[in-house]
């Protein structure tokens, strides 16, 4: 058996039978007995079975990860030990690479090599990275205090519930779990009911590498379903939800009631600011590789393209030409470069977009649209390239499909002030090769992340976060992230 076939064969018995909720330690049928399917993007084609979580599962997963917060040693043990774990798992997750690389191409049709290039190692480096941090962590630092012994102390929260969208299902996992876990919480897991198979088969490396159960539990189900009831469970002690901003808010009014502290991890609009000193053949090749990347399904992606209007001509020759020349294809076959979106839904969702914007009036420079891939019936659809007016819904709405809409500007003062109308704050980037410049005018961007002469740019320990629409609660990848998930305490002696 070749290496290939192995990794089918360990994906095709993964998928099997029907998978179970992970709930301390072990897999469980929902209480409904329910179960929901998901399909492959690229095919429509059924691939899993899965217990369909509601309430009554998340109660249960709750007190699963309670009771092992308060019994199984992980929040006490010292963070050395942990790291230790963590690590592990990190390398269980880099052994299974290709499964995981293939199991999340299916779930969510990207293709699969981008999956095995970036997805998954990514993740490996976000697990090390947090254990390797909390292994240096001093965790008390005194104060400085006339007639007092004092010092603070990081101690794990207790149990952290997390909601994740279906974008990048396995990243967003790690960047959202590998510092909770580091710090000592143990954590509930809701997926996206589209895409929850790497986050079981997380919860699987998890118990091999020695995570004692109950740390890591695992509830599939749907979001106003098995997702409300995480967000509003009164034993949580801290919250995560990624996803849109429209859900971001009933999360946060859910955790308010309890006055649960949530993080949030919300959509975008953002911008790439390009002036005329570019060399623009490569300033719109970074750009359509953007906007392309997973189907334009990415949440900081820039969506909107602000071109100097000196060379507003040739980019958008260029940027079109470059579209043109992608290759959509089916997740698993090596040469796609853009795989389907991820369901019917959200293809009516873009096309329903690419429509509204022509009814308003948007130039057309590259019509997009349904696109057919022989032997392949997914949710196909080809890059567009609009432009026009900042008032047209393409300029302003979170489209979240390959789809990019040109604005020229004459200077950085009108550059900035279109960047900044948009209610969003993700991330922006500035293309020039006038570092000066470029310095300025990022650091003027409203949003949690500017880019330089590239877009989607991430690094551990460079933190990643929103503002305004975009999210709030400190966001996600950098060091501060492990503090998020210390509560500090002080401690005081009377000397
Ligand atoms: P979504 O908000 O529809 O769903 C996200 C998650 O919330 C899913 O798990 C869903 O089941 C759950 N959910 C739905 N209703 C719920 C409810 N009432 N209570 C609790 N949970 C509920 O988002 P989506 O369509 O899965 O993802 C796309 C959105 O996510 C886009 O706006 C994108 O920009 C954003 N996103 C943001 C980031 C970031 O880091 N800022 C990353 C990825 C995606």
């Amino acid at each position: 058996m070749n290496m290939m076939e192995k990794v089918t064969s360990e994906v095709r018995g993964f998928l099997a039978s029907p998978l179970k909720l992970a709930i301390g330690g072990k897999q469980v049928d929902a209480k409904s007995s329910g179960t929901f399917r998901t399909f492959d993007p690229g095919t429509g084609e059924p691939i899993a079975t899965l217990a369909d979580g509601g309430a009554e599962d998340i109660d249960i997963a709750v007190k699963a990860a309670r009771e092992a917060f308060n019994k199984s040693g992980w929040a006490t043990m010292p963070s050395k030990d942990r790291a230790k774990i963590i690590n592990k798992l990190a390398d269980l997750i880099e052994r299974d690479t290709a499964i995981l690389g293939e199991l999340e191409s299916k779930d969510v049709g990207k293709p699969r090599e981008q999956a095995l290039a970036f997805d998954i190692p990514h993740t490996v480096g976000t697990f090390r990275y947090y254990a390797d941090l909390s292994a240096e962590i001093e965790p008390r630092v005194p104060f400085n205090v006339e007639g007092s012994d004092a010092w603070s102390v990081r101690l794990p929260y207790g149990v952290c519930g997390f909601i994740f969208p279906w974008n990048f299902p396995f990243l967003l996992l790690g960047w959202g779990v590998a510092p909770a876990l580091a710090a000592g919480n143990t954590v509930v897991i809701k997926p996206a009911e589209e895409t929850p198979l790497t986050a079981l088969y997380f919860a699987k490396l998890a118990a091999e590498a020695g995570v004692p159960d109950g740390v890591v539990n695992v509830v599939t189900g749907g979001g106003a379903t098995a997702g409300a009831a995480l967000a509003k469970h009164p034993d949580i002690n801290r919250m995560s939800f990624t996803g849109s901003p429209e859900v971001g808010k009933m999360v946060a009014e859910a955790c308010a009631s309890n006055l649960t502290p949530a993080k949030l991890e919300l959509g975008g609009k953002g911008a790439a600011v390009v002036f005329d000193d570019v060399d623009v053949d490569q300033a719109a090749k970074g750009l359509v590789g953007a906007i392309t990347l997973n189907a334009g399904q990415v949440c900081c992606t820039a969506s909107r393209w602000l071109v100097h209007e000196n060379i507003a001509e040739e980019f958008i020759n260029k940027a079109v030409a470059e579209m043109k020349g992608m290759k959509i294809g089916y997740g698993g076959e090596e040469a796609s470069q853009i795989g389907p979106v991820v369901s019917e839904k959200q293809r009516s969702r873009v096309l329903g977009y690419l429509e509204r914007a022509a009814k308003e009036g948007a130039e057309i420079y590259l019509a997009g649209g349904e696109e057919k891939v022989p032997g392949h019936d997914g949710f196909y659809i080809k890059p567009a390239l609009l432009g026009g007016s900042p008032e047209n819904i393409a300029a302003r709405e979170e489209i979240f499909g390959p789809v990019a809409y040109i604005m020229t500007f004459k200077d950085e003062d009108e550059a900035i002030e279109l960047v900044n109308s948009s209610p969003y704050g993700l991330a922006n980037s500035v293309w020039t090769t006038d570092l000066d410049r470029a310095k300025r005018v990022s650091e003027k961007l409203v949003a949690g992340n500017s880019w330089i002469n590239g877009h989607n740019l991430f690094n551990h320990g460079v933190s990643y976060g929103g503002c305004n629409l975009s999210g709030c609660g400190g966001g996600v990848l950098g060091a501060d992230t492990l503090e998020d998930y210390y509560r500090r305490q002080s401690v005081v002696r009377p000397l």
